[in-house]
């Protein structure tokens, strides 16, 4: 037996290995397993270019659990080592000081890596001991065991072992006992060597028996060694593709799409990527892109790689190509990751519009699913808009689908105001807007409806993409000045009239601090009342509610308009009421009002041409008086028109009614209403 020390200038490195990714031991796994795949590989490629003549009778990697000795054991039948290889390829890491080492590895608690590089050194994050057990494939040469406690020594000797290939025996050490749990292992299994090009058994089929369990001669393969994305599309049948899809995500319903990725240069790319269905949100975050290399899984954070809007897809993606030993922020500077990443976009696009095309009826169904990504893509990627914008899709309230050029075509007409500019109008909630749909439709506009989770913003983005367009949501006015084609028709009422009907109207009307009141002459067939909803603030709003970054906007109250069409018979008639109840009390309102301002003006008259120092202090404080005095009448007539109105059965049901159709009649104040319409009956 040979004993040799481990040439460590510090103190020994697997404490060190120990600590160091500490929330990550479980990779040891994969990067035993996948030096057992490669070691068999390369057995293979030597015997298909003659430099290995032997034959490989079983290329299965074995993995075998013995749980009274406390030993994991992974088993190929690959090249194996010869005690020197061993000296060179194992001992290797530790001819570095301890310092080398965490300078060569500090990166790697990067997400990505932290992964991959650690090779069989990882062994010592979970055992006490290793042992290797190898015989090299080259004639002659015997088998070596080779023995480390994780202490700077270790020993090399002789060994049992007929054909090549390695035995890695790790000793479990007492902090990872969960590893000697099949249940764990055929976790870790799953999530790391379920693609793995060799085949791998985790112990032996099990059996029922005489109502016993037992164990067969099979051996229990966990890997698909040649998964779907590594065949040729021309070799694949849909079912194949959906096959796969249960694979990875055995829980998730049937993809919306599949794209199958094969690129071999400028750089190699393979892959999947389907379109989901979601049900929630929740589902998003769970199954993500996994990336592999040649195979061996990497991660599952694909950010950076795949443009962000598509990190929403599911699937594989495999490529040798990306650095998997560098920081993050070094992956996203990549060149080859950059045209991975904007070959993916382009793929993508062509994919959905060639489905497009062909099968338009399809599309058309599986549009609302769709919908969520490709939302996400023309907002946040300026490539995918423009290819995206052939085949993106707005909808009706008939629920009728058109691409942006269609859409443009069918409103232009009738849609295109009087500067000339073309409004499309929207609706957010059928049924909370359906008066205003109505009457917008009844003019025979159109309406979409945009009532995705990212509706919001899009509507901004399109505003700003398509030329000389405006997006006005179908209650932002009343629907003659949605789209206004001639001058404003204003209102017919005196200016005392307005001013007493405003107030009589305010009164019963809950938060009315947030209204303003317009009066416009419309038919006696359109309502009497409307409650509209500014663009602007309400846009606003909304954004900031979604985290726009405007949250001044957040805070500020909605804003709305109550519009008064004082060619109703039912304002008239609300008119000559108070006109008869308030008549003569308004009279004297108004008299003494423009007493007081005659006087005040006369007053201000006399000023003027004075100097400053000319005008008796008297003569500045009676105009000012004067002004209290008017403020304090029209205060009071304020709150006497305001009393009648609360009062006043048609204006309380007029004022009820408006905001019914708006879907903002809640509480108390429906209940009330419900009370006096079955009077009113
Ligand atoms: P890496 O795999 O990144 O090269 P490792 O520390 O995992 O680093 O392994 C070091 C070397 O030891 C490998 O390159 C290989 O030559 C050798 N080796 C490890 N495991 C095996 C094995 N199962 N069979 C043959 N050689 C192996």
């Amino acid at each position: 037996m040979q004993k040799g020390k481990i040439n460590v200038t510090t103190e020994n490195i697997f404490p060190i290995i120990k600590k160091f990714l500490y929330s990550d031991h479980e990779i040891f796994l994969r990067e035993i397993i996948s030096n057992a795949v490669d070691a068999t590989k390369k057995l293979k490629t030597l015997q298909r270019v003659g430099d290995f003549k032997g034959e490989i009778k079983d290329e299965t990697i074995r993995i075998k659990l013995d749980k009274k000795k406390k030993t994991l054991t992974v088993s190929d039948n690959g090249i194996g080592m010869t005690g020197e290889e061993i000296k060179k390829f194992i001992n290797q890491i530790a001819f570095s000081s301890a310092e080398d080492f965490l300078e060569k590895y500090k990166d790697k608690a990067d997400a990505i890596i932290g992964h991959f590089g650690l090779g069989f050194y990882s062994a010592f994050m979970v055992s006490d001991k290793v042992d290797i057990i190898t015989k090299s494939y080259k004639t002659n040469s015997k088998a070596v065991k080779w023995s480390c406690d994780g202490s700077p020594e270790y020993t090399l000797e002789d060994a049992d072992r007929k054909e090549a290939g390695t035995d890695v025996i790790l000793h479990i050490d007492k902090d990872s006992k969960e590893f000697l749990e099949e249940s764990r292992i055929n976790e870790l299994l799953r999530k790391y060597s379920r693609y793995l090009p060799i085949p791998v058994a985790f112990g032996k089929v099990k059996d029922w028996k005489d109502g016993k369990e037992v164990e067969t001669d099979k051996d229990n393969i966990v890997n698909i060694t040649t998964p779907a994305w590594v065949k040729k599309p021309a070799d694949l049948k849909e079912e194949d593709y959906l096959e796969f899809y249960k694979d990875m995500y055995p829980m998730q319903q049937d993809p919306l799409f599949y794209i199958h990725l094969n690129v071999d240069y400028p750089f190699n790319l393979t892959g999947i990527l389907y379109f989901p269905k979601i049900k929630d949100q929740l589902e998003v975050q769970k199954n993500k892109i996994q990336l592999f290399s040649n195979q061996v899984y990497v991660t599952d954070s694909v950010e950076g790689i795949v443009p962000e809007f598509l990190t929403l897809l599911h699937g594989v993606l495999d490529s040798p190509d990306i650095p998997l030993n560098v920081s993050r922020s070094y992956l996203q500077s990549d060149s080859n990751v950059k045209k991975i990443s904007s070959h993916i976009n382009k793929k993508v696009a062509d994919r959905l519009m060639d489905i497009f095309k062909k099968d338009r009826k399809e599309f058309e169904n599986k549009w609302d699913d769709l919908k969520l990504f490709i939302t996400y893509g023309l907002l946040s990627d300026e490539k995918f808009f423009e290819r995206a914008s052939k085949f993106a899709l707005l909808k009706n309230t008939d629920g009728k689908y058109f691409t942006f050029e269609e859409y443009k075509k069918l409103i232009k007409d009738n849609q295109t105001d009087k500067n000339k500019s073309l409004v499309y109008l929207y609706a957010t909630n059928a049924d909370e807007q359906y008066t205003f749909i109505e009457a917008a439709r009844s003019k025979g506009y159109d309406v979409l409806m945009m009532d995705g989770h990212l509706d919001t913003h899009l509507v901004s983005h399109l505003e700003q993409k398509f030329e000389n367009s405006r997006f006005v949501r179908v209650d932002a006015d009343i629907v003659d000045k949605l789209i206004q084609k001639d001058e404003d028709k204003g209102s017919n009422l005196p200016a005392d009239k307005q001013i007493a009907l405003k107030s009589v109207l305010l009164g019963p009307l809950p938060g009315k601090e947030n209204f303003d009141v317009d009066f416009v002459s419309l038919n006696d067939t359109e309502p009497p009342l409307i409650i509209t909803q500014s663009e602007f603030t309400r846009r606003m709003k909304d954004m900031s509610s979604l985290g726009g970054g405007m949250d001044i906007y957040g805070n500020l109250p909605d804003r709305f308009t109550l519009v008064v069409n004082d060619a109703s018979k039912l304002i008239s008639r609300v008119i000559d009421d108070v006109d008869k109840e308030l008549g003569d009390e308004l009279t004297t309102f108004s008299g003494k009002i423009e007493k007081l301002e005659a006087q005040k003006s006369k007053l201000e008259k006399a000023k003027e041409g004075k100097k400053e120092d000319e005008i008796k202090q008297e003569e500045k404080d009676e105009p000012e008086k004067l002004e209290t005095k008017i403020k304090e009448l029209e205060e009071k007539r304020t709150r006497v028109l305001e009393k009648y109105g609360k009062e006043n059965k048609v204006v309380c049901q007029l004022i009820d009614l408006a905001l019914l159709s708006n879907n903002m009649l809640k509480g108390e104040n429906l209940t009330n209403f419900v009370k006096r319409s079955i009077a009113l009956i």
